[in-house]
Protein backbone atom coordinates (compact mmCIF):
# COMPACT_ATOMS: atom_id res chain seq x y z
CA UNK A 1 0.00 0.00 0.00
CA UNK A 2 1.15 3.56 -0.74
CA UNK A 3 0.38 6.50 0.15
CA UNK A 4 0.41 9.92 -2.49
CA UNK A 5 2.32 13.11 -1.33
CA UNK A 6 0.72 16.22 -2.42
CA UNK A 7 2.90 19.61 -2.96
CA UNK A 8 1.33 22.16 -1.16
CA UNK A 9 2.36 25.02 -2.87
CA UNK A 10 1.80 23.31 -6.32
CA UNK A 11 -1.59 20.95 -5.25
CA UNK A 12 0.49 18.54 -7.52
CA UNK A 13 1.93 14.71 -7.02
CA UNK A 14 4.55 14.97 -4.64
CA UNK A 15 5.74 11.54 -4.13
CA UNK A 16 4.61 8.46 -3.16
CA UNK A 17 5.42 7.10 -0.12
CA UNK A 18 4.85 3.19 1.38
CA UNK A 19 2.14 2.77 4.28
CA UNK A 20 3.07 -0.43 6.56
CA UNK A 21 0.92 -2.66 8.26
CA UNK A 22 -0.07 -3.51 11.70
CA UNK A 23 2.15 -6.80 11.62
CA UNK A 24 5.17 -4.41 10.11
CA UNK A 25 4.82 -2.39 13.46
CA UNK A 26 4.66 -5.47 15.44
CA UNK A 27 8.12 -6.69 13.71
CA UNK A 28 9.44 -3.10 14.00
CA UNK A 29 9.14 -3.42 18.16
CA UNK A 30 10.23 -6.42 18.17
CA UNK A 31 13.32 -5.30 16.42
CA UNK A 32 13.86 -2.34 18.63
CA UNK A 33 13.42 -4.48 21.55
CA UNK A 34 16.01 -6.83 20.28
CA UNK A 35 18.43 -4.35 19.71
CA UNK A 36 17.82 -2.56 23.06
CA UNK A 37 18.81 -5.61 24.81
CA UNK A 38 21.64 -6.32 22.62
CA UNK A 39 23.86 -4.95 20.62
CA UNK A 40 22.69 -1.16 21.41
CA UNK A 41 22.85 -1.99 25.09
CA UNK A 42 26.69 -2.92 25.12
CA UNK A 43 27.97 0.02 23.13
CA UNK A 44 29.72 2.01 25.73
CA UNK A 45 28.33 5.88 26.32
CA UNK A 46 31.53 7.71 24.31
CA UNK A 47 30.45 5.21 21.08
CA UNK A 48 27.29 6.13 21.09
CA UNK A 49 28.08 9.98 21.48
CA UNK A 50 30.34 9.19 17.94
CA UNK A 51 27.09 7.76 16.44
CA UNK A 52 25.30 10.91 17.46
CA UNK A 53 28.12 12.99 16.43
CA UNK A 54 28.09 11.36 12.81
CA UNK A 55 24.47 11.56 12.40
CA UNK A 56 24.56 15.32 12.89
CA UNK A 57 27.55 15.78 10.57
CA UNK A 58 25.74 13.73 7.83
CA UNK A 59 22.43 15.99 8.64
CA UNK A 60 24.58 18.98 8.20
CA UNK A 61 26.15 17.61 4.67
CA UNK A 62 22.77 16.09 3.70
CA UNK A 63 21.39 20.09 4.61
CA UNK A 64 19.88 21.14 1.24
CA UNK A 65 18.72 18.09 0.58
CA UNK A 66 16.32 18.04 3.44
CA UNK A 67 15.46 21.47 3.59
CA UNK A 68 14.24 21.33 0.52
CA UNK A 69 12.55 18.22 1.02
CA UNK A 70 11.09 19.64 4.13
CA UNK A 71 9.40 22.85 2.17
CA UNK A 72 8.08 21.02 -0.91
CA UNK A 73 6.74 18.44 1.89
CA UNK A 74 5.15 21.07 4.10
CA UNK A 75 5.26 23.90 2.09
CA UNK A 76 7.50 26.02 5.09
CA UNK A 77 9.93 28.78 3.64
CA UNK A 78 13.27 27.47 2.59
CA UNK A 79 14.95 29.49 4.97
CA UNK A 80 13.16 28.32 8.04
CA UNK A 81 13.40 24.85 6.85
CA UNK A 82 17.33 25.41 6.86
CA UNK A 83 17.07 26.59 10.31
CA UNK A 84 15.18 23.45 11.05
CA UNK A 85 17.61 21.10 9.74
CA UNK A 86 20.16 23.04 10.85
CA UNK A 87 18.39 22.69 14.86
CA UNK A 88 18.33 18.78 14.37
CA UNK A 89 21.86 18.36 14.01
CA UNK A 90 22.52 20.88 16.96
CA UNK A 91 20.07 18.61 19.12
CA UNK A 92 21.79 15.57 17.88
CA UNK A 93 24.98 16.76 18.85
CA UNK A 94 23.81 18.62 22.58
CA UNK A 95 22.66 15.19 23.09
CA UNK A 96 25.90 13.47 22.12
CA UNK A 97 27.11 15.23 24.81
CA UNK A 98 25.15 13.76 27.48
CA UNK A 99 25.70 10.06 27.07
CA UNK A 100 28.59 10.08 29.13
CA UNK A 101 27.65 12.73 31.71
CA UNK A 102 24.07 11.50 33.07
CA UNK A 103 24.70 8.85 35.79
CA UNK A 104 23.51 8.06 39.40
CA UNK A 105 24.18 9.00 42.50
CA UNK A 106 25.82 6.82 45.58
CA UNK A 107 23.46 8.18 48.59
CA UNK A 108 24.04 8.14 52.53
CA UNK A 109 21.53 5.98 54.33
CA UNK A 110 22.00 2.99 56.28
CA UNK A 111 24.90 2.36 57.98
CA UNK A 112 25.36 -1.21 57.37
CA UNK A 113 25.58 -0.39 53.88
CA UNK A 114 25.90 1.12 50.64
CA UNK A 115 23.08 2.86 48.74
CA UNK A 116 23.50 3.15 44.87
CA UNK A 117 21.26 4.48 42.08
CA UNK A 118 21.54 3.87 38.12
CA UNK A 119 19.80 5.84 35.76
CA UNK A 120 18.78 2.72 33.43
CA UNK A 121 17.10 3.26 29.91
CA UNK A 122 13.33 3.04 29.82
CA UNK A 123 12.77 0.62 26.62
CA UNK A 124 11.63 0.84 23.23
CA UNK A 125 10.06 4.43 22.93
CA UNK A 126 7.42 5.40 20.68
CA UNK A 127 7.66 8.59 19.19
CA UNK A 128 4.58 10.22 17.29
CA UNK A 129 5.42 13.45 15.58
CA UNK A 130 3.28 15.98 14.15
CA UNK A 131 3.66 17.76 9.69
CA UNK A 132 4.13 20.91 11.03
CA UNK A 133 8.02 21.42 12.19
CA UNK A 134 8.68 17.05 10.63
CA UNK A 135 12.54 17.19 11.20
CA UNK A 136 12.85 19.36 14.27
CA UNK A 137 10.25 17.83 16.43
CA UNK A 138 11.96 14.04 15.10
CA UNK A 139 15.41 14.73 16.78
CA UNK A 140 14.10 16.83 20.29
CA UNK A 141 12.45 13.21 20.51
CA UNK A 142 14.62 10.72 19.59
CA UNK A 143 18.08 12.27 20.20
CA UNK A 144 17.41 11.75 24.43
CA UNK A 145 16.25 8.43 24.06
CA UNK A 146 18.89 7.01 21.97
CA UNK A 147 21.32 9.51 23.93
CA UNK A 148 20.13 7.60 27.17
CA UNK A 149 20.55 4.12 25.70
CA UNK A 150 16.93 3.47 24.50
CA UNK A 151 16.19 2.63 21.07
CA UNK A 152 13.25 4.56 19.01
CA UNK A 153 9.91 3.25 16.37
CA UNK A 154 8.85 6.83 15.17
CA UNK A 155 5.93 7.69 12.87
CA UNK A 156 5.89 10.93 11.67
CA UNK A 157 2.49 12.50 9.86
CA UNK A 158 1.21 10.30 7.43
CA UNK A 159 1.37 13.54 4.65
CA UNK A 160 4.76 14.50 5.86
CA UNK A 161 7.12 11.76 6.40
CA UNK A 162 9.89 12.37 4.34
CA UNK A 163 12.69 14.27 6.36
CA UNK A 164 12.10 11.23 9.20
CA UNK A 165 12.41 8.58 6.10
CA UNK A 166 15.50 10.07 5.14
CA UNK A 167 16.53 10.58 8.47
CA UNK A 168 16.11 6.91 9.34
CA UNK A 169 18.33 6.19 6.38
CA UNK A 170 21.25 8.69 7.86
CA UNK A 171 21.18 6.83 10.92
CA UNK A 172 21.86 3.66 9.08
CA UNK A 173 24.79 5.04 7.47
CA UNK A 174 26.02 6.85 10.28
CA UNK A 175 26.72 3.08 12.16
CA UNK A 176 23.52 2.95 14.47
CA UNK A 177 22.72 -0.75 14.49
CA UNK A 178 19.31 -1.83 13.09
CA UNK A 179 16.29 -1.38 15.08
CA UNK A 180 17.72 1.05 17.01
CA UNK A 181 16.35 3.80 14.84
CA UNK A 182 13.49 2.94 13.16
CA UNK A 183 10.35 4.94 10.85
CA UNK A 184 7.17 3.80 9.85
CA UNK A 185 4.39 5.56 7.36
CA UNK A 186 1.01 5.23 7.96
CA UNK A 187 -1.79 7.01 9.69
CA UNK A 188 -2.03 8.08 13.39
CA UNK A 189 -5.13 5.73 13.92
CA UNK A 190 -3.79 2.46 12.88
CA UNK A 191 -0.28 2.76 13.25
CA UNK A 192 -0.06 5.57 15.84
CA UNK A 193 -2.46 3.55 17.87
CA UNK A 194 -0.39 0.24 17.14
CA UNK A 195 2.94 1.67 18.28
CA UNK A 196 1.41 2.98 21.41
CA UNK A 197 -0.57 -0.41 22.26
CA UNK A 198 2.25 -2.45 21.73
CA UNK A 199 3.70 -4.22 24.99
CA UNK A 200 7.13 -4.01 24.43
CA UNK A 201 7.11 -0.23 24.08
CA UNK A 202 7.70 1.73 27.34
CA UNK A 203 7.65 5.23 26.46
CA UNK A 204 4.78 7.16 24.43
CA UNK A 205 6.24 10.78 23.34
CA UNK A 206 3.67 12.21 20.93
CA UNK A 207 3.14 15.75 19.95
CA UNK A 208 0.37 16.98 18.19
CA UNK A 209 -3.69 17.94 18.88
CA UNK A 210 -5.02 18.00 22.19
CA UNK A 211 -7.53 15.62 21.57
CA UNK A 212 -5.61 12.94 20.07
CA UNK A 213 -2.93 13.80 23.12
CA UNK A 214 -6.13 12.74 25.47
CA UNK A 215 -6.94 9.68 23.33
CA UNK A 216 -2.84 9.06 23.30
CA UNK A 217 -2.71 9.18 27.22
CA UNK A 218 -6.26 6.41 27.54
CA UNK A 219 -4.13 4.25 25.45
CA UNK A 220 -0.67 4.88 27.37
CA UNK A 221 -2.61 4.20 30.61
CA UNK A 222 -3.65 0.46 29.94
CA UNK A 223 -0.08 -0.64 30.26
CA UNK A 224 1.25 2.60 32.41
CA UNK A 225 3.39 3.20 29.69
CA UNK A 226 4.86 6.72 30.83
CA UNK A 227 3.85 9.43 28.50
CA UNK A 228 4.68 12.88 27.30
CA UNK A 229 2.50 15.59 25.19
CA UNK A 230 3.24 18.38 23.46
CA UNK A 231 0.09 19.66 22.93
CA UNK A 232 -2.13 23.01 20.76
CA UNK A 233 -1.21 26.41 22.22
CA UNK A 234 -3.46 30.30 22.15
CA UNK A 235 -0.91 32.28 23.31
CA UNK A 236 -0.99 35.38 24.57
CA UNK A 237 1.62 38.47 23.31
CA UNK A 238 0.98 40.98 25.54
CA UNK A 239 1.90 44.28 24.42
CA UNK A 240 2.01 47.41 27.11
CA UNK A 241 1.88 50.97 25.68
CA UNK A 242 5.50 51.44 27.50
CA UNK A 243 6.84 48.82 24.52
CA UNK A 244 9.33 49.59 21.38
CA UNK A 245 6.67 49.98 19.46
CA UNK A 246 8.94 48.83 15.96
CA UNK A 247 9.96 45.79 17.45
CA UNK A 248 7.00 44.75 18.99
CA UNK A 249 4.72 45.63 15.75
CA UNK A 250 7.76 43.21 13.50
CA UNK A 251 7.44 40.49 16.25
CA UNK A 252 3.51 40.30 16.48
CA UNK A 253 3.92 39.60 12.83
CA UNK A 254 6.67 37.06 12.98
CA UNK A 255 5.39 35.09 16.10
CA UNK A 256 1.94 34.74 14.69
CA UNK A 257 2.60 34.02 10.57
CA UNK A 258 6.00 31.81 10.81
CA UNK A 259 5.50 28.44 9.60
CA UNK A 260 2.08 30.03 8.54
CA UNK A 261 0.86 30.27 11.80
CA UNK A 262 0.59 26.62 12.05
CA UNK A 263 2.82 26.49 14.61
CA UNK A 264 1.61 25.38 18.62
CA UNK A 265 3.79 28.44 19.87
CA UNK A 266 1.63 31.12 17.56
CA UNK A 267 0.83 34.16 19.32
CA UNK A 268 -2.44 34.29 18.22
CA UNK A 269 -3.69 36.48 20.95
CA UNK A 270 -3.25 39.57 20.21
CA UNK A 271 -3.72 41.82 23.96
CA UNK A 272 -2.74 45.36 23.09
CA UNK A 273 -2.97 48.10 26.32
CA UNK A 274 -5.76 50.69 25.32
CA UNK A 275 -3.60 53.62 25.15
CA UNK A 276 -1.82 52.61 22.09
CA UNK A 277 -4.99 50.04 21.06
CA UNK A 278 -5.56 52.08 17.29
CA UNK A 279 -2.09 52.82 16.81
CA UNK A 280 -0.84 49.24 17.25
CA UNK A 281 -3.55 48.05 15.18
CA UNK A 282 -3.00 50.03 11.98
CA UNK A 283 0.67 49.40 12.33
CA UNK A 284 -0.20 45.23 12.54
CA UNK A 285 -2.38 45.45 9.58
CA UNK A 286 0.21 47.12 7.52
CA UNK A 287 2.58 44.70 8.89
CA UNK A 288 0.51 41.99 7.96
CA UNK A 289 -0.05 43.48 3.86
CA UNK A 290 3.73 43.82 3.93
CA UNK A 291 4.34 39.80 4.56
CA UNK A 292 6.04 38.13 1.62
CA UNK A 293 3.74 35.32 0.82
CA UNK A 294 5.01 32.32 -1.99
CA UNK A 295 6.69 29.86 -3.28
CA UNK A 296 8.75 28.26 -0.34
CA UNK A 297 11.66 27.52 -1.94
CA UNK A 298 12.35 31.34 -3.19
CA UNK A 299 14.63 32.72 -0.12
CA UNK A 300 12.92 35.72 0.26
CA UNK A 301 9.63 33.94 0.95
CA UNK A 302 8.17 34.86 4.48
CA UNK A 303 5.29 32.40 3.74
CA UNK A 304 3.89 29.27 2.51
CA UNK A 305 1.24 27.98 1.63
CA UNK A 306 -1.10 26.05 4.44
CA UNK A 307 0.10 21.93 4.66
CA UNK A 308 -3.27 20.97 2.83
CA UNK A 309 -6.30 22.31 1.79
CA UNK A 310 -8.45 20.24 3.65
CA UNK A 311 -6.35 21.85 6.58
CA UNK A 312 -7.06 25.56 5.16
CA UNK A 313 -10.96 24.60 4.81
CA UNK A 314 -10.48 24.37 8.50
CA UNK A 315 -8.41 27.64 9.01
CA UNK A 316 -11.47 29.17 6.58
CA UNK A 317 -14.19 27.92 9.01
CA UNK A 318 -12.84 29.73 12.21
CA UNK A 319 -12.28 33.02 9.96
CA UNK A 320 -16.03 32.84 9.11
CA UNK A 321 -16.91 32.13 12.31
CA UNK A 322 -15.04 35.20 13.41
CA UNK A 323 -16.89 37.20 11.10
CA UNK A 324 -20.25 35.62 12.39
CA UNK A 325 -19.65 36.50 15.83
CA UNK A 326 -18.60 39.66 15.17
CA UNK A 327 -15.11 40.66 15.24
CA UNK A 328 -13.87 43.19 12.88
CA UNK A 329 -11.78 41.45 9.39
CA UNK A 330 -9.33 44.14 9.23
CA UNK A 331 -7.31 42.01 6.46
CA UNK A 332 -6.87 38.99 4.97
CA UNK A 333 -9.71 36.10 5.45
CA UNK A 334 -9.36 35.40 1.57
CA UNK A 335 -7.75 32.46 -0.32
CA UNK A 336 -5.71 34.15 -3.08
CA UNK A 337 -6.59 32.73 -6.80
CA UNK A 338 -2.98 30.96 -6.96
CA UNK A 339 -2.55 27.50 -7.17
CA UNK A 340 -1.30 25.58 -3.80
CA UNK A 341 -3.14 26.10 -0.51
CA UNK A 342 -2.43 29.44 0.42
CA UNK A 343 -4.50 31.73 2.50
CA UNK A 344 -3.71 35.45 3.03
CA UNK A 345 -2.45 36.68 6.27
CA UNK A 346 -5.21 37.60 8.45
CA UNK A 347 -6.17 40.13 11.23
CA UNK A 348 -9.62 40.18 13.43
CA UNK A 349 -9.81 43.05 15.63
CA UNK A 350 -11.72 44.05 18.87
CA UNK A 351 -11.84 40.15 19.25
CA UNK A 352 -13.56 39.59 22.81
CA UNK A 353 -12.62 36.69 25.19
CA UNK A 354 -15.88 34.81 24.22
CA UNK A 355 -15.25 34.63 20.37
CA UNK A 356 -14.00 31.25 19.07
CA UNK A 357 -11.39 32.78 16.99
CA UNK A 358 -9.72 33.73 21.08
CA UNK A 359 -10.81 30.47 22.47
CA UNK A 360 -9.58 27.76 20.03
CA UNK A 361 -6.07 26.98 18.29
CA UNK A 362 -7.24 27.87 14.75
CA UNK A 363 -3.27 26.80 13.51
CA UNK A 364 -3.12 29.30 10.60
CA UNK A 365 -2.52 32.65 10.08
CA UNK A 366 -4.80 34.33 11.76
CA UNK A 367 -4.32 36.98 14.55
CA UNK A 368 -7.12 38.18 17.01
CA UNK A 369 -6.16 41.42 19.06
CA UNK A 370 -7.63 43.01 22.04
CA UNK A 371 -7.32 45.81 24.04
CA UNK A 372 -6.89 45.70 27.67
CA UNK A 373 -6.71 48.73 30.21
CA UNK A 374 -3.81 48.05 32.98
CA UNK A 375 -1.41 45.04 33.80
CA UNK A 376 -4.42 42.82 35.96
CA UNK A 377 -6.68 43.06 33.12
CA UNK A 378 -3.71 41.49 31.10
CA UNK A 379 -3.17 38.45 33.05
CA UNK A 380 -6.47 38.12 33.50
CA UNK A 381 -7.01 38.04 29.97
CA UNK A 382 -3.85 35.96 28.69
CA UNK A 383 -4.26 33.47 31.42
CA UNK A 384 -8.62 32.82 30.34
CA UNK A 385 -7.73 30.13 28.08
CA UNK A 386 -7.48 26.03 28.49
CA UNK A 387 -3.99 25.98 26.88
CA UNK A 388 -0.47 27.55 28.27
CA UNK A 389 2.55 26.91 26.38
CA UNK A 390 4.41 30.28 25.41
CA UNK A 391 3.53 33.64 24.68
CA UNK A 392 5.40 37.13 25.10
CA UNK A 393 5.10 40.64 27.02
CA UNK A 394 6.20 43.60 25.58
CA UNK A 395 7.47 46.47 27.84
CA UNK A 396 10.61 48.09 29.19
CA UNK A 397 9.48 48.05 32.60
CA UNK A 398 10.99 44.96 34.10
CA UNK A 399 9.64 44.87 37.03
CA UNK A 400 6.39 44.94 35.80
CA UNK A 401 7.70 42.52 33.04
CA UNK A 402 8.33 40.05 35.36
CA UNK A 403 5.55 40.41 37.28
CA UNK A 404 3.65 39.40 34.61
CA UNK A 405 5.87 36.61 33.39
CA UNK A 406 5.42 35.07 36.15
CA UNK A 407 1.51 35.52 36.92
CA UNK A 408 1.06 34.02 32.96
CA UNK A 409 0.15 30.35 33.37
CA UNK A 410 2.23 28.96 30.95
CA UNK A 411 5.40 26.77 30.25
CA UNK A 412 7.80 29.60 28.01
CA UNK A 413 7.37 32.63 28.12
CA UNK A 414 9.95 35.69 26.33
CA UNK A 415 10.25 38.88 27.41
CA UNK A 416 10.61 41.67 24.29
CA UNK A 417 10.93 38.55 21.84
CA UNK A 418 8.54 36.29 19.96
CA UNK A 419 11.37 33.12 20.39
CA UNK A 420 10.00 29.87 22.56
CA UNK A 421 12.44 27.44 21.59
CA UNK A 422 15.67 27.67 22.91
CA UNK A 423 17.60 23.95 22.54
CA UNK A 424 19.06 23.67 25.87
CA UNK A 425 16.34 25.13 28.13
CA UNK A 426 13.04 22.87 28.96
CA UNK A 427 10.11 23.65 26.66
CA UNK A 428 6.40 22.41 27.15
CA UNK A 429 3.22 23.24 27.96
CA UNK A 430 1.00 23.62 31.07
CA UNK A 431 -3.07 22.64 31.25
CA UNK A 432 -4.19 21.09 28.09
CA UNK A 433 -0.68 22.43 26.56
CA UNK A 434 0.40 19.21 27.13
CA UNK A 435 2.57 17.21 30.26
CA UNK A 436 6.30 17.44 30.84
CA UNK A 437 9.49 18.69 29.00
CA UNK A 438 11.47 18.62 25.64
CA UNK A 439 14.83 19.83 25.17
CA UNK A 440 17.74 20.90 28.13
CA UNK A 441 18.48 18.06 30.29
CA UNK A 442 15.33 18.28 31.59
CA UNK A 443 13.88 15.90 28.06
CA UNK A 444 16.38 13.30 29.54
CA UNK A 445 14.26 12.82 32.73
CA UNK A 446 11.69 10.91 30.07
CA UNK A 447 14.30 8.51 28.74
CA UNK A 448 15.73 7.06 32.14
CA UNK A 449 14.29 5.02 34.90
CA UNK A 450 15.83 5.53 38.53
CA UNK A 451 17.12 2.63 39.90
CA UNK A 452 18.27 2.20 43.34
CA UNK A 453 20.68 -0.89 44.52
CA UNK A 454 21.22 -1.34 48.29
CA UNK A 455 24.33 -3.43 48.84
CA UNK A 456 24.78 -4.72 52.73
CA UNK A 457 28.23 -4.10 53.80
CA UNK A 458 27.78 -6.41 57.32
CA UNK A 459 30.72 -9.06 57.73
P1 LIG B 1 -3.08 15.20 15.06
O1 LIG B 1 -2.99 15.34 16.51
O2 LIG B 1 -4.21 14.44 14.48
O3 LIG B 1 -1.74 14.54 14.46
C1 LIG B 1 -0.48 14.57 15.08
C2 LIG B 1 0.19 13.20 14.95
O4 LIG B 1 -0.59 12.24 15.64
C3 LIG B 1 0.28 12.70 13.51
O5 LIG B 1 1.44 11.91 13.37
C4 LIG B 1 -0.94 11.82 13.41
O6 LIG B 1 -0.82 10.83 12.41
C5 LIG B 1 -0.94 11.18 14.78
N1 LIG B 1 -2.24 10.64 15.18
C6 LIG B 1 -3.47 10.99 14.75
N2 LIG B 1 -4.41 10.23 15.36
C7 LIG B 1 -3.76 9.38 16.18
C8 LIG B 1 -4.16 8.34 17.05
N3 LIG B 1 -5.46 8.04 17.24
N4 LIG B 1 -3.23 7.67 17.74
C9 LIG B 1 -1.93 7.95 17.58
N5 LIG B 1 -1.47 8.91 16.75
C10 LIG B 1 -2.37 9.64 16.06
O7 LIG B 1 -3.06 16.63 14.44
P2 LIG B 1 -3.66 17.03 13.02
O8 LIG B 1 -2.62 16.79 12.04
O9 LIG B 1 -4.95 16.38 12.72
O10 LIG B 1 -3.92 18.56 13.26
C11 LIG B 1 -5.12 18.99 13.88
C12 LIG B 1 -4.87 20.14 14.83
O11 LIG B 1 -4.00 19.72 15.88
C13 LIG B 1 -4.16 21.31 14.23
O12 LIG B 1 -4.98 22.11 13.50
C14 LIG B 1 -3.63 21.93 15.47
O13 LIG B 1 -4.64 22.64 16.11
C15 LIG B 1 -3.22 20.76 16.31
N6 LIG B 1 -1.79 20.38 16.14
C16 LIG B 1 -0.90 20.81 17.05
C17 LIG B 1 0.43 20.52 16.89
C18 LIG B 1 1.46 20.99 17.84
O14 LIG B 1 2.59 21.24 17.42
N7 LIG B 1 1.17 21.09 19.10
C19 LIG B 1 0.93 19.78 15.74
C20 LIG B 1 -0.10 19.32 14.86
C21 LIG B 1 -1.40 19.64 15.07
P3 LIG B 1 -1.45 11.01 10.94
O15 LIG B 1 -1.22 12.39 10.51
O16 LIG B 1 -0.66 10.05 10.17
O17 LIG B 1 -2.88 10.63 11.05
Amino acid sequence: MITTLIEPATGEPLTDVPRVSVDDVDRAVRNAQRAFTGEWRRINTRDRARLMNKLAALIRENADELATMESRNVGKPIRDSRDEVGLAANVFEYYAGATNKIGGQTIPGAASGVLLSFREPVGPCGIIVPWNFPIAITSWKSAPALAMGNTVVLKPAEQTPLTAMRLAELALEAGFPEGVFTVLTGSGSEIGEAIIKHPLIRKVAFTGSTEVGMNVMRLAADDIKRVSLELGGKSANVIFDDCDFDRAIASAASSSLGNAGQDCCARSRVLVQQSIYDKFSKALVDAFHAINVGDPLRDETEMGPLVTTSHRERVMQYIDKGKAEGATLACGGEVPSQRGSYLSPTVFLDAKPEMTIVRDEIFGPVVAVMPFRDEAEAIALANDSLYGLSGSIWTRDIGRALRVARAIETGNLSINSGSSVHLEAPFGGVKRSGLGRELGLQALDHYTEWKTVYIDTQS
